[in-house]
């Protein structure tokens, strides 16, 4: 049985437009005109009228993390009252008194000290009693690079200003005493104790998360959500997708952080590319360095607002070197988290090495973020032929802090996704979700106006500014190729997997101002509805 939708305004992956196309059995066998796909029809055939909305492929969001967001669904919500130290407070407040802690302890995520408007700080263990002195507290921020705990918290881990600071990472100390802030490898002494979620409240967290991204407009998802347990994760998605619940397509971006884990995980006959369509093993990925918000992204030289720092390097070169060159000898994709310029050379001489060691035609590594560069390495990258998973979503944010960070001169050559286009590298995007919420057209938004949302701002770096058909390919067509998946998805196009996205409005000729505020209207999946209005 063939369903038609029809009275359609259809970006199938090139332009024109067209005006209709036709799904069976979970793929796209049509698009075109609107006469010659109602000629399709045959008896059993179903029509669906749109209604003039404009589809697209359904969105790929190229780096995110599926559990952590899930998990960040299922507590406090701080994204949502990061206006104010005071509101984020009141807040966990009242969490305690309605919700109560789970396992022993108050854990939240999302807060940005940059939103807020009474105090323009990081919560600290001061702050934090405020909310409890008889529960633990930890508070995470919104990019994952730092937390904040309440001195009961620190009492209970037995945590003092002589506890030894881990590698790659940064304990706060204000005036002698533990201030309850902990940077990158650092958070692990807080992370270690929190209580883990059980395998139901994982499972709970996977499908609130994919009704979350569906109802963003998302089918596809390159995710990296191992930490200690990437058997455990891989069974989940495994049974989930067995039960028709893992309503996104997943590709694990499988975290390692050294090489007898990754050796072993090899061993076990993970490898790029090996799942379905609906669960598959994807690059080792790897986290160099940290972020840009908390001053932890590795710079090739000092901050320009704190002298004292160039950020926080969380790999050696020779463990890049080892690790790198084991993915890559065994035909294994790498992708790489680099923020800063002195993360990216280390990651960059990485891959050279072991691509010498071991050419490879078409091994897709690529650098996840990609954001403070200089122009050398973004001539690097096209020449060794790497892939960039940008986010354009933190410009959002980012395009207020970037030149404060890294100085003028830096500033000028990062977040050049549009020089590395036309270098001719493919660029996908996402939202590194839960650090953004998964909001695709928040994104392209950002891609094609290169500013935050509040309007009255000046772009930054206009001329790398995306046009809309770039945008959506860098959520689509690019995301595909990211996973070497560019014939199976990202088009509408016969024979490709029918996810598709219907939008209230045509990107093409809204002001791109107000992309954002586009409504998604309903979500599809292998030719099912996953979110939203339309019934075949
Ligand atoms: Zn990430």
């Amino acid at each position: 049985m063939k369903t038609v939708y029809h009275n359609a305004k259809v970006y199938t992956g090139t332009l024109p437009l067209v005006e209709a196309f036709a799904v069976e059995d979970g793929r796209f066998v049509f698009a075109g005109s609107e006469k010659e796909a109602l000629s399709l029809l045959s008896e059993g055939d179903a029509a669906v009228d749109l209604g003039g909305s404009f589809v697209c492929a359904g969105f790929n969001d190229s780096h995110m993390h599926l559990l952590g967001y899930g998990l960040s669904l299922l507590i406090p919500r701080l994204d949502q009252h990061t206006d104010s130290l005071w509101d984020m407070i009141c807040y966990l407040r009242d969490w305690v008194k309605t919700e109560g802690p789970r396992g022993g302890w108050i854990v939240g995520r999302g807060w940005n000290q940059d939103y807020f408007t009474d105090i323009r700080r990081m919560p600290n263990r001061w702050d934090l009693d405020l909310v409890s002195t008889d529960y633990p507290v930890c508070v995470t921020r919104a990019c994952g690079h730092a937390l904040a705990v309440n001195s009961r918290a620190i009492e209970l881990l037995g945590l003092t200003v002589n506890t030894p600071c881990p590698e790659g990472g940064e304990i706060g100390i204000d005036e002698g005493e533990l201030n309850g802030l902990f940077f990158d490898n650092a958070m692990g002494l807080v992370n270690a104790a929190t209580p883990n979620p059980d395998e139901e409240m994982l499972r709970d967290a996977i499908r609130a998360a994919c009704r979350s991204l569906n109802e963003y407009g998302v089918t596809s998802c390159q995710t990296d959500d191992y930490g200690k347990d990437w058997r455990g994760v891989n069974r989940l998605y495994r049974e989930l997708e067995q039960s028709g619940e893992l309503t996104v397509r997943v590709y694990e971006q499988s975290n390692f952080d050294n090489a007898k884990d990754l050796q072993e995980f090899l061993d076990e006959g993970n490898n790029t590319g090996v799942g379905s369509d609906l669960f598959k093993i994807g690059p080792l990925k790897m986290l160099g360095d940290g972020a840009l918000g908390p001053r932890t992204a590795f710079l090739s030289r000092p901050y320009a607002d704190d002298e004292s720092t160039v950020g926080l390097p969380v790999f050696t070169q020779e463990v890049f070197d080892e690790m790198i060159s084991l993915a890559n000898r065994n035909g294994m994709q790498v992708a790489v988290h680099a923020i800063g310029d002195a993360c990216l050379d280390r990651v960059l001489s990485a891959v050279e090495k072991a691509l010498k060691e071991c050419p490879r035609e078409d091994h897709r590594h690529g650098i996840v973020h990609c954001q403070i560069t200089r122009a050398d390495q973004l001539e690097k990258i096209a020449q060794l032929k790497m892939h960039v998973y940008a986010q354009s979503i933190f410009l959002d944010y980012d395009s207020r802090i970037v030149a404060k960070r890294v100085g003028k001169e830096l500033a000028e050559t990062s977040y050049r996704w549009k020089t590395l286009l036309d270098s001719g590298v493919t660029v996908s995007n996402g939202t590194d979700c839960p650090v953004e919420l998964p909001f695709a057209l928040g994104g392209i938004q950002c891609a094609v106006t290169r500013k935050s949302f509040s309007a009255d701002e000046p772009p930054y770096l206009p001329d790398e500014a995306f046009s809309v058909q770039q945008a959506l390919d860098s959520y689509t067509k690019a995301g595909a190729v990211s996973s070497f998946e560019e014939t199976v998805k990202g088009q509408i196009a016969p024979g490709f997997l029918a996810d598709f996205t219907v939008l209230g409005a045509d990107p093409f000729s809204v002001d791109p101002n107000t992309i954002k505020d586009i409504p998604v209207l309903a979500t599809y999946l292998g030719g099912k509805k996953v979110f939203g209005k339309f019934s075949a």
